[in-house]
């Protein structure tokens, strides 16, 4: 099938058309016709390779929703007209005990990433979703619930499974006092989703201009990050942190922030964590965990939680050729709170 997509050639080109081959229906695939695609920070890294790796040219985009087209003769879950969605993965070995626990993102052998990955079956280079269209296996796609319309259901395919599986994880519930570092796509969803189980969060932002938008989002205090005398006095207040920065950054100034036996969990910055002293550590006992994404299954459950609570995304929606400045806005934390593409404007911007 041929469609078209939004490709990065090399980590300095901006992105633009490219027209690219769908694969032929095989096993239980699923055809899907993109109606929305999220925009994530790791779009941005993967594009301008940051983290090393990118394979060029790369169709970004993994909060994927749509509608069914066409479905292949194995298909039991899914047919025509069903609005569905594809996150960071679409495919694993499914052998393992990790994906056997439906801990798919833990495969012992590599998940494969929506984009920038390698097709098991085929070799190809996977693309994500800035275009027209894609194919799926049945068992990396999620049903979007009724509840959920489909521009705000996009942004949950990362951004909120990504942090949602820590704060289940760590048993977030009742009381439970959540700090979420860095006010963009994944901690607004931190904020809104800890709110929903019961959780007592703090926002940590370099933005003192954020507070009433943390406020707004349900958070019950913003702490500048900056500000000493503030940080200070919110020592040991935290049972769990989320830190969604997206650069390296020093922790030691958060740490404290952390309860005995805290955790702080980076679901952000991939890579060196700068000079790290052990001290704050061992004064409280505190953990310093990471986290990606999280299974289909609880994806799935995340997204009936969405649907259920009313817990969704606040977003910019954008036109598919408006994707360079949306990432140059992405860069500088100018996005309240995420951007969503709407791919029917794809049509004409290529
Ligand atoms: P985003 O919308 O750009 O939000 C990041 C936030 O971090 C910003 O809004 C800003 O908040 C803060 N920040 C930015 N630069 C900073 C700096 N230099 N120092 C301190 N704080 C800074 O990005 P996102 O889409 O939420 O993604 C965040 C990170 O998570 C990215 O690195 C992305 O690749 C990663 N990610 C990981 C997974 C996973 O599986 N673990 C999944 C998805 C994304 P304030 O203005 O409030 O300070
Ligand atoms: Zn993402």
């Amino acid at each position: 099938m041929q469609t078209v997509g939004y490709a990065a050639r090399s980590p300095e080109s901006p992105l633009a058309p490219m027209a690219f081959e769908r694969r032929a229906l095989r096993g239980n695939d699923v055809a899907i016709e993109i109606t929305h695609c999220g925009v994530c920070h790791s779009d941005l890294h993967t594009a301008r390779n940051d983290w090393g790796g990118t394979r060029y040219p790369v169709i970004p985009g993994h909060e994927i929703v749509g509608r069914v087209t066409a479905v292949a003769p194995g298909v039991t879950r899914y047919k025509a007209g069903d609005r569905v969605a594809v996150g960071c993965m679409v495919d694993s070995c499914m052998e393992c005990d990790q994906c056997d626990k439906g801990e798919e993102q833990l495969c012992r052998h590599g998940m494969t990433g929506t984009y920038s990955g390698v097709d098991r079956v085929d070799g190809t280079p996977t693309h994500g979703g800035y275009s027209g269209a894609i194919v799926v296996r049945e068992e990396f796609v999620v049903k979007v619930p009724d509840a959920l319309d489909a521009a705000h259901a996009a942004p949950l395919l990362c951004a909120g499974i990504t942090v949602y599986s820590p704060l289940r994880k760590w048993n977030v519930g009742e009381g439970t006092r959540v700090g979420v570092i860095g006010l963009g796509g994944l901690g607004h969803m931190a904020v809104k989703l800890a709110v929903a189980m019961g959780a007592h969060v703090t926002v940590v932002s370099r933005a003192k201009d954020k507070e009433a938008d943390a406020l707004a989002l349900g958070a019950h205090v913003l702490l500048v990050s900056g500000d000493r005398e503030a940080m200070a006095a919110a020592r040991d207040s935290l049972d769990l942190i989320i830190d969604t920065v997206p650069v390296e950054h020093d922790l030691n100034p958060y740490l404290p922030l952390l309860d005995v036996d805290g955790t702080l969990v980076l679901v952000g910055q991939i890579g060196p964590l700068g000079k790290l002293s052990s001290l704050p550590l061992l004064r409280g006992r505190r953990r310093i965990s990471a986290s990606p994404i999280g299974g289909i299954s609880q994806t799935q459950e995340m997204l009936d939680f969405c649907g259920e609570k009313g817990v969704v995304p606040e977003i910019e929606m954008i036109r598919m050729d408006e994707i360079n400045h949306a990432y140059d806005r992405l860069e500088k934390a100018d996005v309240r709170y995420r951007f969503v593409i709407d791919m029917a404007t794809l049509e004409n911007a290529v």
